[in-house]
């Protein structure tokens, strides 16, 4: 599937649910988003049948995404279903780890091979304070299960604020010594203004991977460290994506940076995403949306392809800095 910028279109991000076992402070508010009622969500089947016809239009790759995925009931016989469908190469997740201990051998028995998890912070209190009701070991076990089910590669991904004076180094050396892809993600200015509740966190709260790569490399010669190196070709983890990679010489993993503000990487853009409400939205920063749950509740799969072509029509070629949007995060699916 090509757009009208030429970029090939073959990635499906889909929201399960609004929902989430944590709070976080930059992606909900504390009481929870005003949830969507269970008539507006997709059903399990309708997921599937949106799936099918995607990939016959050309989506190859599938992430699974929320609100936290794993609270959503059936999510492993969603896995199940669209791991074996003619034309979908991967079925990923992101997730806050927390239920990954209990549910990844039946993840990974129904095809799930790979998985994102959210971690923004090293520090007990500090990850308290984030997620406002999580705990850092819950997020750390579940690493430790996709780390032992097998399942590759394990990315943790990191949203880097400068309000937070996180750890970055801590962060980069859990490459060291396992098998993980640690990646630092400029924080987004997305749907978390204070008068919505969220923290008013803004542009200047983002720091541009440059300026990060700089900041590690030098916390690293200061702790005896060897400096990042770009990252040979066989150690980057699969699916990739926009990511730029670096390594720790000898490590076992990588770490990388991903630059939404700083790079623009729409001319590589290969997605549309799905609301959990059922709505194809063409970009993450823009409230363009079109509606697909009305042909799926219908089992009309011609205008279920319509809607996709118009929201692959209607995809802009870039974000132009516009980086407010009605949806937080954990609605469109992050
Ligand atoms: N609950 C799952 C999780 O946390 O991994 C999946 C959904 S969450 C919305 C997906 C990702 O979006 C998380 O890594 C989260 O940190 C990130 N995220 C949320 N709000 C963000 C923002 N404003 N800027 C950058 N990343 C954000
Ligand atoms: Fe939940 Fe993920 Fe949002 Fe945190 S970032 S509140 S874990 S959806």
């Amino acid at each position: 599937m090509k757009d009208s910028h030429g970029r090939t279109i073959d990635y499906l991000r889909i929201s399960l649910t609004d929902r989430c076992n944590f709070r976080c402070i930059y992606c909900m508010p504390e009481e929870g988003v005003c949830s969507m009622g269970h008539d507006e969500i997709l059903r399990i089947e309708e997921i599937e049948r949106l799936v099918r016809v995607a990939a016959g239009l050309g989506i190859r790759s599938v992430r699974l995404t929320g609100g936290e995925p794993l609270v959503r009931k059936g999510v492993v016989d969603l896995v199940d279903a669209i791991t074996g469908m003619p034309g979908i190469e991967n079925v990923s997740m992101t997730t806050n780890g927390v239920l990954l201990p209990a549910m990844i051998d039946d993840l990974k028995a129904a095809g799930l091979s790979r998985v994102n998890i959210s971690l923004d912070t090293l520090d007990a209190e500090q990850f308290r304070a984030v997620t406002r009701v999580g705990r850092l070991e819950d997020t750390l076990a579940g690493i430790d299960a996709a780390l032992a089910a097998g399942l590759s590669p394990v990315k943790v991904n990191a949203v880097t604020v400068r309000s937070l004076n996180q750890d970055f180094l801590a962060f980069a050396k859990l490459s060291l010594d396992r098998p993980l892809h640690v990646r630092f993600i400029e924080y987004m200015p997305v749907g978390n203004t204070e008068e919505a509740g969220g923290t008013g966190w803004g542009k200047a709260d983002v720091i541009p991977s440059e300026e990060l790569i700089d900041i590690i490399s030098e916390q690293a010669r200061a702790a005896g460290l060897p400096a990042l190196v770009p990252a040979a070709k066989a150690s980057k983890p699969v699916g990739w994506g926009p990511a730029r990679y670096f390594e720790f010489p000898g490590a076992q993993g990588t770490v990388g940076f991903i630059s939404p503000l700083s790079r623009h990487f729409c001319s590589e853009c290969n997605r549309l995403r799905v609301t959990a409400d059922g709505k194809v939205r063409p970009c993450l920063f823009s409230d363009d949306e079109y509606d697909v749950r009305t042909p799926l509740r219908e089992g009309d799969d011609g205008a279920v392809r319509d809607v996709l072509l118009a929201a692959l029509g209607a995809k802009p070629d870039e974000h132009h800095d516009k980086v407010g949007t009605e949806r937080g995060m954990s609605q469109i699916g992050g």
